[in-house]
């Protein structure tokens, strides 16, 4: 079930498909949760035959978004423990903040590199494949 229209980046990046067809699978597993292939991606999309790294070292600028999507778990746990716990010690933010961060890891890595590839593989349109088989 996807909630955006067809060719919207975030119908890709919620259902975490293909950012050319929206359709091929982008990761070899469908959950995160195999500590072996937390975030293997596909060489090619099953359907369109897009390429997922379109050139070597594609994947390193996910860490970027990684770090923001993560700045913004933590704060938002802080936030939450702010708000929710009455008089809250030191502990309670570090055991918080490391608590979610541990348990999201798998889906922020997964996020950030399908929102990567998003950035840089546009809907519909001319396939970007610099290392041709
Ligand atoms: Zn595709």
């Amino acid at each position: 079930m996807a909630f955006f229209k067809k060719g919207n980046p975030l119908r890709s990046i919620t259902t975490q498909k293909c950012p050319a067809c929206q359709e091929g699978e982008f990761f070899v597993h469908p959950h995160g949760y195999r500590t072996s292939e937390v975030g293997t991606v596909l060489d090619k999309c099953p359907k369109c035959g897009q390429r997922y790294t379109i050139e070597p070292g594609f994947y390193f600028g996910a860490a970027y978004v990684s770090y923001a999507l993560n700045v913004a778990l933590m704060v938002s746990c802080a936030v939450a423990v702010y708000v929710l716990v009455p008089e809250p010690k030191a502990l309670h933010y570090v055991f918080t903040i490391l608590g979610f961060t541990f348990l999201l890891f798998p889906g922020i890595f997964r996020f950030s590199r399908i929102i990567w590839a998003t950035m840089f593989i546009p809907f519909g349109g001319e396939k970007r494949q610099f290392n041709k088989d």
